[in-house]
């Protein structure tokens, strides 16, 4: 087909079984009727036997031989081809809705059919129909299908549906099959994009010293974790590439440490998105480290120990900006959906030495759901933390303004016992789009009932002293989304979301997570004017941000304000991805194995 390409272009088609999974939305059915069901659309055999003029409009009768029966039908909106079409004795398949009118049997403005017999596909895309037919014509067939590596029942169901012989076709086919096509079609996308390089070198430093020394036991999950990361750092053939994915709390910092331990005795490098946590970073490396290891710190304007020197180096993106950064066999990103996917491969790239590359160790809070880590790990090996060290005992309620007083009287509990209360508001300034009120328009209220109130955000240049100072000395703090960055504040119990309804899952969750660290019974309140919110019903009955991220897919279309957490480039028609991990999985070893 000549201008095929274009038209792949406007489908935003890359391959065949994009273009075969386009299934019809609709089919035009050119059967023959054999029977007539009033208000339904019908397709008979006629042949004019009168044809009257009235008012400008066209009547016109037909005889139908297999009824037995004549039909009346009124064209409204006639032209010359019209009258030449509909001429007294000429032998028509007539088309259209049949309505009984007083006793008789009546068409109007009925299709004059040049073929029958057939369901006409109606693809409804942005293309014609005849183009889109024309296309599928010329590409969707068995053997093209059979080429990509389906199956039989997989090669008749999409055919049925393109070329359908009777409705059985078109009504009774699997729907899992189209959800197995859609996941094969796109493993088989991912499959080669996989690039990899060899290592700079192979690190197998002890890992004992620093398990040896730790105040706990690592969890299974750590451990295991660990033990795929000694694996893939061992690997001098192959640079580790791999993405670390864990809730908040899960402990992924000793995956961290263990990692710059068995990179020792070459050097490591930390990045992390805030200087308030690359402190936290460096004072856990200070702490947990065995003493033969030596430790930097590098910030904007601010450094510890000696960078050049260190085993293990931990800054912010300020280290992106050091001239005389040293060389490092493992580059390691905390938080990586903080950053930009450019920034995240500075650090790797400035290390790589002509095809040589660093390990390259990714962190992430951010849950996806299992079955997309699996199709995520065709591009970059995953790990995922799904269990945290201390059972969180957090209590999630869905509250609105009547609960107001029993919420003041928590509050004032939590601080009575030296715990302190942060509160999140939507906005910093009044607007009126947002029915909640604003940071600016609360703080009086707060500051005039309770001491040690403070108060920061995301535009707040002192936010990362507020927050240290706050650490220390503060009772209740007043923010925006802007606490979601993973500053640990052990002592804080309790967490009010007002209008937690506009934000998706995934960050009330990262909000719920900073509440409750180290296993201190702790309460989650999300303040909305609509207590019926299922979302919200559904979000405070787990703690899983593993069956969160499932949940946010269940809900992505329900209608709530959704904040762009879910990552975009995973949209998929049939298949579900908090629920068809087995059909993944199945066309995984299937596209693996072509
Ligand atoms: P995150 O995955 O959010 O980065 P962290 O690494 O900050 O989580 O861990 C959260 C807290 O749990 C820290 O205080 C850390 O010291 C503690 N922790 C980590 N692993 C364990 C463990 N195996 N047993 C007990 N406490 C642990
Ligand atoms: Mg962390």
């Amino acid at each position: 087909m000549k201008e095929a390409k274009a038209l792949f272009q406007k489908l935003k088609i890359i391959s065949l079984l994009d273009l075969a999974l386009l299934i019809p939305s609709s089919y035009n059915n050119t059967m023959l009727s054999n029977s007539i069901e009033m208000g339904k659309t019908h397709t008979f055999e006629g042949k004019v036997d009168e044809v009257s003029n009235i008012n400008g409009k066209l009547r016109v009768s037909f005889w139908l031989p297999h009824f037995n029966a004549r039909l009346t039908s009124m064209l409204f909106r006639v032209t010359p081809y019209h009258r030449q079409l509909f001429t007294l004795g000429s032998e028509h398949y007539i088309q259209g809705k049949v309505e009984d009118y007083k006793g008789s049997l009546q068409m109007n403005q009925p299709k004059s059919l040049k073929r029958i017999g057939q369901l006409i596909p109606k693809y409804g895309t942005t293309v014609k129909e005849s183009s889109m037919r024309s296309l599928i014509e010329c590409y969707v067939n068995e053997q093209s299908l059979y080429a990509e590596g389906l199956n039989e029942l997989e090669v008749r169901t999409l055919l049925g549906l393109h070329y359908p012989q009777n409705m059985k076709d078109v009504e009774g086919y699997d729907k899992e099959v189209l959800k197995f096509v859609e996941a094969f079609n796109h493993m088989k996308k991912l499959k080669g994009k996989r690039e990899d390089f060899p290592a700079l070198e192979a690190l197998t430093g002890e890992l004992m010293p620093f398990t040896k020394g730790l105040p706990f036991q690592l969890t299974k999950e750590q451990q295991s974790v660990i033990y795929e990361v000694q694996q893939d750092l061992k690997e001098a053939k192959k640079a580790a590439k791999r993405l670390v994915i864990g809730d908040v709390g899960s402990g992924k910092t000793m995956v961290i440490l263990a990692a710059a331990v068995m990179a020792y005795p070459s050097r490591s490098i930390l990045m992390a998105p805030t200087s308030l946590l690359a402190i936290q970073l460096y004072e856990e490396a200070i702490s947990h480290l065995p003493s033969y290891m030596s430790v930097a710190l590098v910030m904007q304007g601010k450094n510890e120990g000696d960078y050049l020197t260190a085993d293990f180096v931990i800054g912010t993106h300020a280290i992106l900006y050091k001239e005389d950064l040293p060389r490092a066999s493992l580059v390691m990103v905390d938080e990586q959906h903080r950053f930009g996917t450019k920034q995240r491969a500075v650090l790797e790239n400035m290390m790589a030495e002509e095809e040589k590359k660093p390990h390259f160790l990714q962190f992430s809070a951010t849950p996806i759901p299992r079955t997309q880590a699996m199709m995520q790990s065709e591009l970059i090996d995953v790990s995922l933390i799904t269990s945290t060290p201390f059972e969180k005992d957090i209590t999630t309620s869905v509250i609105v303004k009547e609960d107001f007083p029993e919420l003041l009287e928590s509050i004032k509990d939590e601080i009575a016992q030296k715990h302190q209360v942060l509160i999140i508001y939507p906005l910093v300034e009044e607007s009126k789009e947002i029915p909640y009120q604003s940071l600016e328009e609360s703080r009086g209220f707060w500051e005039k009932k309770f001491d040690n109130v403070y108060v920061t955000h995301g535009k707040d240049k002192k936010k990362e002293e507020v927050l240290h100072e706050f650490r220390e000395k503060g009772d209740i703090l007043l923010a925006t989304t802007v606490v979601e960055v993973g500053i640990s504040l052990p002592r804080l119990t309790l967490i009010v979301i007002v209008g937690a309804e506009r934000l998706g899952l995934a960050t009330l969750h990262q909000l719920r997570g900073r509440v409750g660290r180290l296993g201190l019974k702790s309460w989650c309140y999300l303040f909305t004017k609509n207590k019926k919110n299922e979302r919200l019903k559904s979000f405070s009955q787990t703690m899983s941000g593993f069956e969160i991220a499932k949940l946010d897919l269940q809900f992505r279309n329900s209608g709530d304000i959704l904040d762009g957490t879910i990552q975009s480039g995973m949209q998929f028609k049939w298949l579900n991805l908090g629920e068809d991990e087995h059909i993944v999985k199945v066309a995984k070893n299937r596209v693996a194995n072509l």
